[in-house]
């Protein structure tokens, strides 16, 4: 039987059982409005572990025995060289769910300087340590690459190198690979470039692909013999920057980007690209960040992560997806992915 890389070790896939495959556990806290937390509020780590463990608990209940944690360097609760990935492996402990640790680069604008600097080779190097190693020195390892991002209806220089070293750390390793498109946008020029370096675009997962706003592209990206994610279900309003915030933020009026995709239309594509026979390569996950809770208060802030299983799903039978369609979507594909060689 094969197995998985969990960040407390190897287990067999058939024990993943359902599995949410892209979160960022360590980004549910975005600052001290979290009464729940019982730690310091000076001690941001502990405060994020409490929070997931409480966000975490009800999903056994849900037959969701893993979550896959794809936060890439120091973006969505991972520090700039991973050293907090030990913050997952006290998460798993606490909750008896395992945790599946990413590891990727994000937008350029976003990635630490170590990352900047580096060119393919290292950049390669790094992943494949990641992988086969461990992270920062420390001996959990991540079980799968990504989310490896590009920009909205661009691929910087460093976003393309990252890209192909993650393609070849994929090569080296065998692990599958998770995209981060913006917006659902290059999703075609990531896979040209995965194929460009001999991918086996089975094992790609094109990340984001709900947010794209026509479903004929979803159809070409599939076409192209990868998988896509329909990964960020209750966000239905989110804010976005394509850059940071400058460390200086003058005072008064600012514009800022905001994006709407309503769930009933996540729910009408899949429920279609269900019925053309696409089901064993479409991912389901949440995405789900502190922000997105009080964007979203009828469905991240009102259920968390337990909202894809009460109200998304009884949305998708209504559109009549079945219980064996969701099992392939929820638990076959990702323990397909997350099977290492
Ligand atoms: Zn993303």
């Amino acid at each position: 039987m094969p197995s998985a890389q969990t960040v407390l070790g190897p287990v067999d896939v058939a024990d993943l059982g359902r599995v949410l495959h892209h979160e960022h556990l360590l980004s549910l806290t975005p600052g001290g409005w979290c009464c729940s937390c019982a730690a310091a509020p000076t001690d941001v780590g502990r405060a994020q572990v409490e929070l997931a463990v409480s966000s975490l608990v009800r999903l056994r209940d849900f037959g969701v025995r893993t979550v896959v944690d794809l936060s890439p360097y120091g973006v969505v609760g991972r520090d700039a060289h991973g050293a907090n990935i030990k913050l997952l492996a006290d998460i798993s402990l606490r909750t008896d769910i395992h945790v599946i640790s990413g590891t990727a680069t994000y937008l350029e604008a976003f990635s630490p300087s170590w990352a900047l600097q580096a060119d393919i080779d290292e950049m390669t190097k790094r992943f494949t340590a990641d992988l086969a190693q461990g992270i920062d020195g420390t001996s959990i390892r991540a079980g799968i690459l990504g989310e490896q991002a590009t920009s909205l209806g661009a691929i910087t220089p460093f976003e393309e190198r990252c890209l192909r070293a993650s393609a070849r750390a994929h090569r080296a390793t065998g692990a599958a690979l998770i995209t981060h498109t913006t917006h659902g946008t290059m999703a075609l020029e990531q896979i040209a470039i995965l194929e460009e370096e001999g991918v086996s675009l089975d094992r790609v997962v094109i990340g984001h692909m709900d947010t794209h706003p026509e479903l004929g592209y979803v159809r070409s990206v599939l076409d192209c013999g990868v998988n896509v994610a329909f990964d960020t279900i209750g966000k239905q309003f989110w804010d976005f920057r394509v850059a940071p915030l400058p460390d200086e933020m003058p005072e008064g009026e600012f514009t800022k980007d905001a994006y709407y995709r309503a769930d009933v239309t996540r729910a009408d594509r899949i429920a279609e690209l269900v019925a053309l026979g696409f089901t064993d390569r479409i991912l389901l996950a949440q995405d789900m960040t502190g922000s997105e809770v009080y964007l979203n208060p009828d469905t991240h802030g009102q259920l968390g992560y337990a909202y894809l299983f009460t109200d998304f799903v009884q949305m998708l039978r209504q559109r009549g997806v079945n219980d064996r369609d969701l099992d392939v979507m929820l638990v076959d594909n990702p323990a397909r992915l997350l099977s290492l060689p």
